[in-house]
């Protein structure tokens, strides 16, 4: 077991991608209302060596050895992964020893007004920051960010990074019924992201429970409606949330196809898919049931347990 390593998680976005988590759960510069990591445990702006930088490339190295290459490896997890000054380190380490591997950096973006956290993210193939408030009064109420992030600098680190970056920048917004998808809040995240001029803008809603109780997420037409009022032509909604009967049925598939693709790479455990792919336990062995009927899957009793294998 990896401590610095999760996954690979097959997604549809990135393919199959390790996950690198660098910080201690949970630290993060926000501690936002739908966090599915639940509350912030260490509220923080400081940037220091989080992360063991030696343990974090053996464990890479022992993974490349002993696995299959992922399309990407993806620096996300429990906190905010430029928080860690490792953070450029490990990018170079990889692009060292696989150079042909993508690198995927998810987070909040906040911390993009600093050169050091620009120079070590423009390594990386795609970036993926959030922005989900443009107002002052909504972006406390909804990321409850640390006390010295002020919203303007944040916003100009977004912008700032975005004239040199070379690579792929997506920017998400999480939108959440009552906080931000108001007329003001609409119009004042418009004019930000037409500033930020970011490739894709990625509209996400609640699709598990939050950090706090009662948020409702916003409905597939509401986010549609977002999208007409922006009127941009670069948003894709990633939200599960809403679909119709179709797009649920291609969710089904994905997840019995994300179930075969991490089992054909290797024979897993009900408790390693649940892990791997953060899904409940009797959603995946659902699924496993129908694959084994389907003769797709078996299993085999091994020491550590059920391990089930794809005959596909
Ligand atoms: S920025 Fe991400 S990790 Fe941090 S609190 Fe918000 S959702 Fe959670």
């Amino acid at each position: 077991m990896y401590k610095y390593l999760f996954g690979p998680v097959p997604s549809r976005r990135l393919g199959l991608s390790l996950g690198v988590d660098l910080v201690p759960k949970k630290t993060c510069s926000f501690n936002c209302v739908y966090c599915e990591a639940g509350n912030t445990l260490n509220l923080t702006v400081t940037r220091k060596a989080y992360s063991d930088l030696n343990e974090v490339k053996k464990e890479l190295v022992h993974y490349f050895e002993h696995n299959s290459d992922p399309d990407f490896v993806t620096f996300s997890g429990y906190g905010e992964p430029t928080l860690d000054t490792n953070i450029k380190e490990v990018i170079l380490h990889i692009k060292k020893i696989r150079p042909d591997i993508n690198v995927a950096v998810l987070t909040n973006g906040s911390l993009l007004n600093e050169k050091e956290v620009r120079d070590a993210l423009g390594l990386a193939d795609l970036v993926n920051p959030s922005l989900d408030a443009a107002t002052e009064k909504t972006f406390k109420k909804i990321n409850r960010p640390h006390k010295k992030i002020d919203l303007q600098s944040y916003i100009d680190g977004l912008i700032k990074f975005r004239r040199k970056y070379k690579g792929k920048y997506h920017l998400e917004v999480f939108i959440l019924k009552g906080f931000n998808d108001n007329k003001e809040d609409l119009l004042a995240l418009k004019h930000a992201i037409e500033r930020i001029e970011p490739d894709i803008i990625q509209l996400n809603t609640l699709d598990r429970p939050g950090a706090l109780k009662g948020i409702r997420a916003a409905t597939y037409d509401e986010l549609k409606y977002i999208i007409d009022v922006w009127g941009f032509k670069n948003v894709e909604i990633i939200s599960t949330t809403g679909l119709d009967k179709i797009r649920n049925n291609a969710i089904i598939q994905d997840i019995e196809s994300s179930i075969l693709e991490t089992i054909k790479r290797r024979p897993c455990t009900l408790d390693d898919l649940t892990k791997i792919l953060n899904k409940k336990e009797l959603e995946i062995k659902k699924y496993l049931e129908k694959l084994t009927n389907e003769n797709k899957v078996t299993m085999e009793k091994l020491e550590r347990g059920v391990f089930y294998k794809s005959l596909i």
